[in-house]
Parts: structure tokens; C-alpha cells; sequence
């Protein structure tokens, strides 16, 4: 389970994150929604560990994160641009992971395979990211996250800078994607439609609090 008690963060005056109670137990995705500036992005990263709390506590698994710091969470991130390295292959973006995990050649390459399978991208391993579309270049960005077996998947806004036809598609796979490997995820949006699609609960933010939260139908019907 991941357990937020009563964090704040702030920016100078600024209280970006303002007293969030929140938790979510594993296999399930929570979707936190709310307008630009409303400290969606400051609460995954202080989850993440990219930023200090100034109040409260981040639990995961019963464990207390403080001073864990980002890379030893075992956490994975994907933001709007997912960052890939341009001058590497597909296959070894999504390999690197597993690299830093120890794994044999063809152990990875399997594996590698297994996930360009999942994202829907078989075949694509050779292929240089400035070859792909913005679509593709993400998926292969969630292909990459999960290659660590992450306990837990922080996505930022992962399909923002994408059309919205392609955004409505790509969100409809993420929610099987996360289904079917069962992983327990926080995704960031300003979406409505995406929320409802690929998470499980909401969490509604406004100016730094929650201002509603529950399953994504309880919080659907709410006025
Ligand atoms: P959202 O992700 O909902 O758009 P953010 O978490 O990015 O919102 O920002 C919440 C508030 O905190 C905003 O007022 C923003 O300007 C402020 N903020 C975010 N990051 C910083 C920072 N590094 N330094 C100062 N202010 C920040
Ligand atoms: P420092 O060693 O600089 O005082 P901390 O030990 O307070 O820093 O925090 C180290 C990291 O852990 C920071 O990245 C911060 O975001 C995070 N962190 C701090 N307090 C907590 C907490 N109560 N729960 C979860 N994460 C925390």
C-alpha cells in the first residue's frame, strides 16, 4: 500500500501541496486530476522523492520513505516526454533496466521482446527513437518503466503531448497494459476523459488539497 499522511510541500510562500491524506492499495491506479498549478506534479515527485516534504509522510509497503532517497525506492517515472536516449536502439533503451538488474543477454533480449510485445510494438528493437512517432516514442517510454519490474509506476501527464485521437487510444492500451502486469500506479492529468479511462480511483486537486477523492464512478457522479 502506498500512504500519504498529511504532506505539505512548499515553494517559498508558495504551498504547493497543502496537508494530502491519501493512499492506495497494490494493483490499483490512482489518477490525480486537477488544473495546472494545482500541485499534481509536486505530489508525484515528493512520492518519488524529488522533492523534500516539509510536513507528513510518504509510507510504501509500511515503510516510511523519509531519506530513502529516488533510486533506491524502486519506484519508476514516465513524464510527457519520456526522455528516451536518442542515440540508442529501442531494444536498449527498454534493456538498460534490466542491464542494471544483472540479467544474461538472452534473458534480456527475451524479455525485451516480451514488452515491445505488450506495448504493441513487436519487431521495433532496431529501430532509433527520432524514427518513431510521438505514440510510439511513449510506448516505448512505458516499455522502459516496466522493464524494472517497478513496485509502483509514477506517470506525469505520460500522453499530454500527444493529438487527442491518438492520446484516447493509447490511453484505453495504458489501462490494459497496467491491468494486465497488475502494476500499482499514480498517474498525473489535467484529463477528465484519460482519468476515468485508465485509473481505478481519483483524487481531485485544487490549490494544493484534495478536494474530492474515491472510485473513478463515485467521483464521475459527484456535482
Ligand atoms: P501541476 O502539476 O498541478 O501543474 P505543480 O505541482 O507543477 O502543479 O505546481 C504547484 C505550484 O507550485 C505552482 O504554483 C507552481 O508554480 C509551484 N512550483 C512548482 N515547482 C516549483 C519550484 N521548483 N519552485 C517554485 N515553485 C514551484
Ligand atoms: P535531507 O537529508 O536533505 O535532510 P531528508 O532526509 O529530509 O533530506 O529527505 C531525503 C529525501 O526523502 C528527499 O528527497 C525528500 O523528498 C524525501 N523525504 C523527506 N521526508 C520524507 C517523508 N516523511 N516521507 C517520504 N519522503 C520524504
Amino acid at each position: 500500500m502506498l500512504q500519504l499522511d498529511e504532506v505539505t510541500v512548499r515553494f517559498g510562500a508558495t504551498t504547493a501541496v497543502d496537508d494530502v491524506t491519501l493512499s492506495l492499495d497494490e494493483g490499483q491506479v490512482l489518477a490525480v486530476l486537477g488544473p495546472s498549478g494545482c500541485g499534481k506534479s509536486t505530489l508525484l515527485r515528493a512520492v518519488a522523492g524529488l522533492e523534500r516534504l516539509d510536513a507528513g509522510s510518504v509510507r510504501w509497503r509500511e515503510r516510511d520513505l523519509r531519506g530513502v532517497p529516488t533510486h533506491e525506492r524502486g519506484f519508476a517515472l514516465m513524464f510527457q516526454d519520456g526522455q528516451l536516449f536518442a542515440h540508442a536502439s529501442v531494444a536498449d533503451n527498454i534493456g538498460y533496466a534490466l542491464r542494471l538488474r544483472r540479467l544474461g543477454v538472452a534473458e534480456r533480449r527475451r524479455r525485451v521482446d516480451e514488452l515491445l510485445e505488450l506495448v504493441g510494438l513487436p519487431g521495433y528493437g532496431a529501430r532509433r527513437p527520432a524514427t518513431l512517432s510521438g505514440g510510439e516514442q511513449q510506448r516505448v517510454a512505458l516499455a522502459r518503466s516496466l522493464a524494472a519490474d517497478p513496485g509502483l509506476l509514477l506517470l506525469d501527464e505520460p500522453l499530454s503531448a500527444l493529438d487527442r485521437s491518438l492520446r484516447e487510444r493509447l490511453a484505453g492500451d495504458l489501462r490494459e497494459i497496467l491491468v494486465t502486469t497488475g502494476t500499482t500506479a499514480v498517474l498525473v492529468t489535467h484529463d477528465h476523459d484519460e482519468a476515468f479511462t485508465i485509473a481505478d480511483r481519483m483524487a481531485v486537486m485544487l490549490a494544493g488539497q484534495v478536494v474530492q477523492e474515491g472510485t473513478t464512478a463515485e467521483v464521475w457522479r459527484a456535482p
